[in-house]
């Protein structure tokens, strides 16, 4: 009989509570023969018990001083560093995405929590000027209470710890449900607060939308920051007015990159093929769009139909990899329905458009890099969020229009352009709809930027960075007339 190599219950205040439940399971895409994981439902008996527990043990980390926390995370963060191998591997078996990928996922997770630590070392408040002698004015922070973190398949841990580290920093307790196609990561991540940090600070239930949805309703949770697509932060939303709980969604993305102009077009597209195909495309931030002035649509064709032929699509822990399988059949089919529906609409399918079976790993949940020309805006495949390897392109002929078109899209996640013309560069970021603007480059985020969107991309303050305190906190205007 094969081993399953992750089997995970709940991580509560008093530790694992295991095996007891309805149980689910996962399995590898791009060998789905092969069994990942089986996990417990959390019932909501266990789930009324770990938000008590979250409730108590927020009282005395939330009284803890700033530095002595700090100390915590700290520890905490250098446990998943110890065991990275370990948690990348699990990435790999569960989502799909390349070993070398799930590496560096685990190494910018651990990074973007240490610059926010960095953050948290920082003076916190402001002392403001008084209206009235003898009188002092502040404006406090105080951490927020106990917040609930929902989080996605394609990120299994840097979703996770966009959320955790700045919630622990800033004294809150955290409740992490991890989406059930993924959740092995979370739970080695989870293991890694045994001797790291106070019991029930950060306890992690398994399950489903049903458990998420209690989570969110639930009226002892104060923040719910939730990573996932648009229709389910809407309900989201919805469930946390409620009770009125705050709330921090980061949600889908339509990104384009805009070509206006180049002096290396093969470093320009390789820019673009490598924001466009990180995780098989199933980025929130990957580029789906390539917007080109028509004077280069030729030669721009041309050479993304070349980058994009060399990518190896296989198995992730295959050393030459670099494309992965998407997350599970009903994906890939969703995928190959939208580029079928893009050509009858009138798209010229250039690379791809259709699923594969590389050698070793025939049952997988494999789709060709695809390049999809002659696109217009009123297609389908160039409103939508495909969250495959594929790119639609689009001619453009003066820049206002390409700043029309890349506007044009219900999302404002993340946008490039890319141009040796600086008088254009102001203009794009001021008329940039997008939360992260990018300019000569892809879209790759730095540790220690804000990270969010606007428009349906994103609702409250973004995750990470600077200003990621202002979620994780109540603000208080206080007046002290010294006695
Ligand atoms: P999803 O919205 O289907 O699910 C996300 C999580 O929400 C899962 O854990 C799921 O169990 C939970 N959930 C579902 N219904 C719920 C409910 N009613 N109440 C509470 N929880 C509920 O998303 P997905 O398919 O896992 O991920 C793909 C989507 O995530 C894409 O749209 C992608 O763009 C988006 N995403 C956005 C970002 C970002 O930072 N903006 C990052 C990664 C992914």
């Amino acid at each position: 009989m094969q081993t399953i190599p992750y089997c995970f219950g709940k991580y509560t205040a008093n530790g694992w509570q295991d095996a007891a439940g309805e149980t689910w399971e996962t399995f590898n895409p791009a060998c789905p023969e092969e069994q990942t994981g089986r996990y417990t439902f959390t019932s909501p008996a266990e789930l009324e018990a770990v938000i008590a527990a979250a409730s108590s043990a927020q009282q005395a980390w939330g009284a803890l001083p700033q530095i002595e926390r700090l100390a915590h995370v700290s520890n905490f963060v250098t446990a998943i560093e110890q065991r990275k191998e370990e948690i990348a591997r699990a990435i790999v078996l569960e989502q799909g995405k390349p070993l070398k990928e799930a590496l560096g996922e685990v190494s910018k997770s651990c990074g973007e929590a240490r610059m926010m630590m960095a953050f948290g070392s920082q003076p916190l408040g402001m002392i403001m000027p008084s209206a009235r002698a003898g009188w002092t004015n502040s404006v406090r922070y105080r951490p927020l209470g106990v917040v609930a973190a929902i989080t996605p398949w394609n990120f299994p841990v840097l979703t996770p710890m966009r959320k955790l580290a700045p919630a622990l920093i800033f004294g809150n307790a955290i409740i992490l449900k991890p989406s059930e196609f993924t959740p092995a990561a979370a739970c080695l991540i989870a293991s890694c607060a045994d001797d790291t940090l106070p019991a029930g600070v950060f306890q992690l239930i398994t399950g489903d939308a049903v458990i998420g949805a209690q989570l969110v309703s639930h009226p002892q949770v104060d923040g719910i920051t939730f990573t996932g697509s648009v229709a389910v932060g809407k309900k989201i939303y919805q469930q946390a007015a409620t009770h009125l709980a705050k709330v921090s969604l980061e949600l889908g993305g339509k990104n384009a990159a805009i070509i206006h102009d180049y002096a290396d077009l093969q470093a320009v597209i390789a820019a673009v093929t490598g924001a466009a195909l990180a995780c098989s495309g199933q980025r929130c931030t990957s580029i789906s769009r390539v917007l080109v002035q028509r004077k280069h649509l030729a030669a721009v064709e041309a050479e993304l139909v070349k980058q994009l032929s060399q990518l190896v699509v296989g198995n992730g822990m295959t050393a030459d990899v670099s494309v992965g399988p998407l997350i599970h059949r009903p994906h890939l089919q969703k995928v190959d329905e939208m580029v079928r529906r893009a050509i009858s609409e009138g798209a010229r399918l250039a690379c791809g458009g259709e699923s594969t079976k590389p050698g070793g790993a025939e049952q997988g949940f494999f789709y060709l890099p695809t390049l999809l020309c002659d696109v217009n805006s009123s297609m389908e495949i160039a409103r939508e969020e495909v969250f495959g390897p594929v790119i639609t392109l689009q001619a453009y002929d003066d820049f206002d229009q390409a700043l029309a078109i890349n506007n044009s899209v219900e999302y404002g996640l993340t946008s490039a352009l890319f141009t040796q013309d600086n008088g254009l560069v102001e203009r794009f970021i001021q008329g940039c709809q997008s939360g992260m603007i990018h300019i000569n480059h892809g879209t790759v985020p730095d540790n220690h930027m804000p990270f969010g969107g606007i428009k349906a991309s994103g609702v409250g303050e973004y995750s990470v960075g600077p200003t990621a305190f202002r979620f994780y906190t109540t603000e208080h205007a206080v007046y002290n007339r010294y006695a």
